[in-house]
């Protein structure tokens, strides 16, 4: 339980450098923090529901979210969800998801802050199976190229930014021949994209590689950037581990695809797929985010998983001072069941509460000892006069406000 967390922070490797996409008021990649997004499960066509459902996830900190968009009129409902969410004082960058219709991503891009394209199954042949030799590959890139140019005009025209997000289990029939079903296929899949909109000079572009399987997202996505980087691409990279599932499985899955590589200083924004409600997706990017220390948004916690010595109920204890102190942006505060190794334990947290004797607790700051033996009931009230004494509180702030 040694904690050299602000050293490893210094040693963290630093973050690869992007360029500055903005989607609506909201920049991706550069000097901008790393965004956290979702997307919504209602159906696009029902404004009220959609609506209803972004402003929950703006509530619990989204700052750009995605809805799908399977038909033209969809994407024009686009349209109505962002003047609905403007009347209630939402600016929040919504995202056209397509799939399959050029003719729907042509709309979509009049309405949306930004356009997703899945280079698997739009401008491509999904459904070639069979094998193609190099000349038929290049003629049916060339098709790709073809249509691709008139969107970028367009997407030029509109002033949009564009995701290209390629899956796993959804790339082109054509890649598939060459590549099979690999990290290798997908990202090829995406740099054949990217090759064409920079020849049109044509960069807001944010890339994303994304699958089911932790281990293969990573690997697509190490791949991905050193590709880029030989071509002179620094596109910023959204993470995300689809169909990861719900509950802790469904988590484990995005915190170890996205946790590997914020910590390797890879990604600009993240998504957090679960079976639930997209508004529980939230706290759980900015709790990756955190713990991998790509963005500080909340106090950081180092409490003990108690043990025979511990002098006082540590996991309400703990649960208290989360909910009453857990706002205090790039505060330390260590919970600690006993003296006997909870002073060295709790090592550069800002502030050490920490059990004494049986009902009493010592309040550190920074190692120094400064109340001992506090009545437990009092200790907390004790804590956050000792925090504001230090000049480190501040009242709390709606999770949206994390700037
Ligand atoms: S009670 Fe003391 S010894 Fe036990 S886990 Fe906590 S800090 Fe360590």
């Amino acid at each position: 339980m040694n904690n050299n967390m602000n050293k490893d922070y210094k040693a963290q490797k630093e973050r690869r450098k992007t360029r500055e996409v903005m989607v609506g008021n909201i920049g991706i990649g550069g000097d901008n923090p790393v965004r956290a997004q979702t997307m919504t499960n209602t159906d696009t066509l029902d404004i009220a529901a959609t609506v209803k459902q972004i402003i929950e996830c703006a509530e619990a900190g989204a700052e750009l979210v995605r809805v799908t968009a399977q038909t033209k009129r969809h994407a024009r409902a686009i349209g109505e969800i962002k003047k609905a969410l403007d009347k209630q004082g939402y600016d929040i960058p919504v995202i056209a998801d397509i799939h399959f219709l050029p003719e729907a991503a042509f709309e979509a891009l009049k309405y949306a802050d930004k356009v997703r394209l899945n280079p698997g199954n739009l401008f491509d042949s999904p459904n070639t199976e069979k094998e193609l030799s190099e000349e038929e590959y290049e003629k049916e890139l060339k098709r790709v190229e073809e249509s691709l140019t008139p969107f970028i005009q367009e997407l030029k025209k509109f002033k949009k930014p564009i995701r290209i997000g390629a899956n796993h289990g959804s790339l082109s029939g054509r890649i598939l021949s060459k590549y099979g079903d690999t990290p290798e296929g997908m990202v090829e899949s995406a740099m054949e994209y990217l090759r064409i909109f920079k020849k049109n000079d044509f960069n807001d572009i944010v890339v994303a590689m994304k699958a089911s399987n932790p281990l293969v997202m990573i690997e697509a996505n190490r791949l991905l950037v050193r590709e880029m980087d030989k071509e002179n691409m620094d596109y910023p990279v959204h993470l995300g581990v689809t169909e990861s599932g719900s509950g802790e499985d469904g988590r484990a899955k995005s915190i170890i695809g996205i946790g590997t590589l914020l910590l390797e200083g890879i990604g600009d924004t993240v998504r957090v797929s679960l079976t639930e409600s997209p508004a529980k997706e939230i706290p759980v990017c900015y709790s990756i985010l955190q713990a991998t220390r790509r963005r500080v948004t909340k106090t950081e916690f180092i409490s003990c998983p108690s043990c025979g010595r511990t002098l006082f109920n540590i996991e309400k204890v703990a649960d208290k001072i989360k909910k009453e102190l857990g706002h205090l942006k790039g505060v330390t505060i260590a919970v600690m069941g006993c003296i006997v190794n909870g002073i060295g334990e709790m090592g550069d947290a800002d502030f050490g509460y920490v059990g004494g004797k049986p009902g009493m607790i010592n309040l550190y700051y920074k190692k120094e000892l400064i109340k001992r033996d506090v009545p437990e009931d009092e200790a907390i009230k004790e804590l956050i006069k000792l925090i504001k004494d230090k000049g480190m509180w501040e009242e709390k702030l709606k999770i949206k406000n994390y700037e």
